[in-house]
């Protein structure tokens, strides 16, 4: 099996994609820690899950913003596992918000989360990644890191930067046998769209040839994928799955 025996750690596994992608390492046999923020469902999720597959199901408290929560994330899974060999970095928050109205301190919020938390959660992994060499990280971008989108400055700054950062970290890290790659989402039915009204969502459903949102399970699918070997020549790519949405503009 793919990924069986294997240790992962979704950031923003609590919720969404990431979720859905711990649930599919578990069916495959991998342990999994969900790590999310102190107040989410991370806790219950994780009691839920544990004991129902093969693979243990821990759930770790953990800002991504906070360097010294992401760094004792990857010491606590070392330690209670024995090794991290593949990392979803999800977690990630939405912001639509005219640019001229944008504070900074919004602006700044989405950018520590997006795009420095995912930068933290790479660093920590690597140092694991090195010492036991090899692994594997996914990095979650968007099509909105490859496009613009009105009123999403910050998030798609972000994004674009994850895009990017990836492709740097996977020149350096594919010596020391560290595969880094990012998956770019269409729109996907998670509660990260909660605030958007039915007819913003038939706008955003009619920008996909396929005709729907994506489904959280289809984004871990693309995750599973990067994190196994069967991916083993796969380096700083950014996959897009995104039902179509950017066939047409690239
Ligand atoms: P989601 O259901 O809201 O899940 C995101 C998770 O990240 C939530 O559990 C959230 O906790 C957690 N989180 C937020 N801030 C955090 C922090 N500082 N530290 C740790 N965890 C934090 O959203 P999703 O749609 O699954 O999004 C997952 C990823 O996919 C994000 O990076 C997002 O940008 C990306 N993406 C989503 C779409 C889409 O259409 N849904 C499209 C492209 C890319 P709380 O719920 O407590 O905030």
């Amino acid at each position: 099996m793919r990924i069986k025996g294997k240790n992962v750690i979704v950031t923003g596994g609590a919720s969404g994609i990431g979720l859905a992608s711990v649930e599919r390492c578990l069916q495959e046999g991998a342990s999994v820690v969900i790590a999310d923020l102190e107040g989410s469902d991370g806790k219950a999720r994780a009691a839920e899950l544990d004991g129902r597959y093969d693979g243990r199901c821990l759930f770790q408290a953990c800002d991504v913003t906070d360097t010294v929560q992401v760094d004792r994330l990857f010491a606590d899974t070392v330690a209670e596992l024995g090794s991290v060999e593949a990392v979803f970095n999800n977690a990630g928050i939405g912001g639509i918000c005219p640019t001229d109205e944008l504070g900074d301190e919004d602006y700044l919020k989405v950018i520590d989360i997006n795009l420095n938390g995912v930068f933290r959660v790479a660093r920590a992994a690597l140092r694991v990644m090195y010492r036991q060499g090899g692994g594997s990280i996914v990095n979650c971008a968007s099509i909105l890191g490859v496009f613009g989108q009105s009123q999403t400055a910050a998030y798609t700054a972000a994004k674009g930067g994850v895009v990017n950062m990836t492709r740097t970290l996977a020149i350096e890290a594919a010596p020391k046998g560290v595969r880094v790659n990012a998956i770019g989402p269409g729109y996907i039915d998670t509660p990260l769209l909660e605030a958007l009204d039915d007819e913003m969502l038939q706008g955003l459903i009619g920008l996909h040839p396929i005709g729907r949102l994506g489904r959280p399970e289809e984004i871990a699918n693309a995750f599973l994928f990067l994190a196994s070997d069967e991916a083993s020549f796969v380096t700083g790519a950014h996959l897009l799955v995104d039902g179509g949405f950017t066939a047409g503009k690239s």
